[in-house]
């Protein structure tokens, strides 16, 4: 499921390639994938409409459209945002494609279609809406706000990382690697942990997210791009901890395998 890197890997794509730009076209390809929106407000809201401005808030890509008004996309479990040109062929599963005057074209992906794209009037009132978390990699969240939402939840420290309502952008392969690398066992429990624990965890995370949006690489792909020193890419049946040596472990959250090293993420004392 495309994460925080991933998406902002998305939204740099599209800042490269669009923004400042006119659709001049729009194709509803399955229109599953609007919700209950109908194809022809979509289409004339975007049809004309200048990308004024984006912005990622976890998981979510907003779109700013100068004729007023935000183009939302979540990616569900598999979705992508592709860019190409007039030669190329569309994407398979493209589900919407805007067309840019100068015969380039970005496509929304997703073949499960368990994401959606919408149109919101404002984007803080969407994310007040969804109850989302501050974005975990926002300037201004700090340690203090980090450690009071995460510390006031009474459940593992796993599930806490994942809730979008406590910080937004982290899923299940991230916070893997965010508790491996803060060296928690990932059932200790998130209103046990002392001082310690969340300052480390709090620059775990930081520092995890921010390494795989500079290296290019998401929660499934390009894993290859990732630092040796990360459990992600152990995350297999026979995966060895990078950092013992030691057999990675599988456990079930939430119906979701999680993989830790029992030996560096010790269980709660
Ligand atoms: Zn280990």
């Amino acid at each position: 499921m495309p994460e925080l890197p991933e998406v902002e890997i998305f939204k740099r794509r599209l800042d490269a390639t669009c923004l400042g730009r006119t659709i001049t076209g729009v194709s509803i390809r399955d229109r599953r994938i609007i919700g209950k929106s109908s194809p022809a407000r979509l289409v004339a809201k975007l049809k004309g409409a200048l990308l004024r401005a984006t912005r990622r808030h976890g998981k979510y890509l907003l779109v700013a459209l100068d004729k007023g008004g935000w183009l939302v996309m979540h990616f569900g479990m598999n979705g992508s945002l592709q860019h190409f040109g007039r030669d190329d062929e569309d994407p398979p599963y493209d589900r919407l494609r805007l067309d840019f005057g100068d015969d380039h074209h970005l496509a929304y992906v997703n073949p499960r279609l368990l994401g959606r794209v919408e149109l919101v009037a404002d984007a803080d009132a969407f994310v007040a809406k969804e109850k989302l978390g501050p974005d975990v990699l926002d300037a201004g969240l700090g340690l203090a706000e980090f450690a009071q939402a995460v510390a006031a939840r009474k459940r593992d420290i796993k599930s806490v990382l994942m809730d979008q309502a406590v910080v937004a952008g982290i899923g299940n392969i991230y916070s893997d690697e965010i508790l491996f690398q803060a060296r928690l066992d990932p059932h200790s429990r998130a209103d046990r942990l002392d001082r310690g624990d969340l300052k480390r965890l709090f620059n775990k995370t930081k520092s995890v997210l921010r390494t795989a949006i500079r290296r290019g690489s998401g929660s499934e792909q390009m894993l290859e791009r990732l630092p040796r020193g990360f459990i992600i890419r152990e995350r297999k049946k026979g995966g060895r901890c990078p950092r013992c040596g030691g057999a990675v472990a599988a456990i079930k959250f939430s119906g979701r395998t999680s993989y830790y090293c029992p030996r560096c993420q010790p269980a709660p004392r």
